[in-house]
């Protein structure tokens, strides 16, 4: 089990979301076959395993968390428009 990086537990932090409420939201997303929840990802933080390498070189900053944070947002504004 991959464990998330310290880097991506503040960036996360940052925008006020818990590693349990990130790993929900992407095991909802993409079905992601940790059962309880727990991070199934990427240590950088993005809900692909394979992402250093495939989404960008090993060793240089991934910005795929960045833009999973900013489409967490965008997704729970939509819920609460839904609710209101
Ligand atoms: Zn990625
Ligand atoms: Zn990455």
């Amino acid at each position: 089990m991959p464990e998330l990086s310290n880097e991506a537990l503040q960036e996360l932090g940052a925008s006020g979301l818990t590693a349990e409420e990130w790993s929900s939201f992407n095991w909802m997303r993409f079905s992601l076959t940790a059962p309880d929840h727990s991070w199934a990802g990427s240590s950088c933080g993005c809900p692909d395993v394979a992402c250093a390498g495939k989404h960008h070189a090993s060793g240089t900053t991934c910005s795929c968390l960045a833009r999973g944070i900013a489409n967490y947002k965008s997704v729970l504004r939509g819920l609460q428009a839904l609710r209101s």
